[in-house]
């Protein structure tokens, strides 16, 4: 199957996940994660209609997007990936939303830069649903309280919730803890559900998906 098949069998795949969940299938976003795969595995799937993409690292991004987004205008660029607070500038100027806000460090830096470069990337807070040790993220219960911190002390407008669910389990539980912090928090937009379980993830409201095998193939 060529990479323009696999897109458009994800997509397919999204709108009948959608029926099924009786949700409007354009009220879920495709971010197609090309993270590995250079600008020329990229470029078939821009051609092919795709404008939102996802990078786990800031580095890699820099090497392959500003062209990529010069050749083809409305790409919509995400970060999945952790950030580093030295990177925060380079973040914020790639990048047009951040989806990985997990700490105030972070949540400084990137307020800075937007004030300093005068751009304004929409942030979504990244959840550790499994309350794995080794993975990034705010602690379920501690949402609140760091949401707070984002908006009333630091100034920044949040849209909407993370979560990557531990591999090992079902993602279910994890899914719906997301939705339930979201609404508890005001926020209705849901970052949630990859390549293994999208569809899922569309059943318990991800308003975005965030597939890169399925599309680009194994990495
Ligand atoms: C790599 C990655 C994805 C995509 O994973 P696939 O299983 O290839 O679809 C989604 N979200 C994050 C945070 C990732 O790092």
């Amino acid at each position: 199957m060529s990479v323009e098949e696999r897109l458009a069998e994800v997509r397919q795949r999204i709108r009948k996940a959608a029926a099924e969940a009786d949700r409007e299938p354009d009220s879920i976003e495709l971010i197609a994660v090309s993270k590995t795969f250079d600008a020329e595995y990229i470029r078939p799937v821009i051609a092919a209609g795709q404008r939102m993409f996802g990078e786990n690292r800031v580095q890699e991004a820099q090497g392959k997007w500003p062209g990529l987004k010069q050749e083809t205008g409305g790409i919509e660029l995400h970060l999945i990936g952790p950030l580093q607070s030295n990177k925060a500038a380079d973040a914020v100027a790639l990048f047009d939303v951040i989806e990985t806000v997990d700490r105030e460090k972070i949540a400084r830096a990137l307020a800075v830069e937007m004030q300093q470069q005068g751009r304004t990337p929409r942030l979504y807070v990244q959840v550790n649903t499994g309350m794995e040790p080794q993975k990034a993220g705010i602690a379920p219960d501690e949402v609140p309280t760091f949401l707070k911190l984002c908006r009333e002390v630091i100034g920044l407008s949040i849209e909407g919730l993370m979560c990557i669910p531990p591999a090992n389990e079902n993602p279910g539980p994890h899914f719906a803890l997301l939705a339930k912090l979201a609404a508890e928090n005001g926020l209705d937009r849901l970052s949630m559900g990859m390549s293994g379980d999208f569809e899922t993830a569309i059943g318990f409201g991800a308003t975005s998906v965030r597939v890169g095998s399925a599309i680009f193939g194994s990495r």
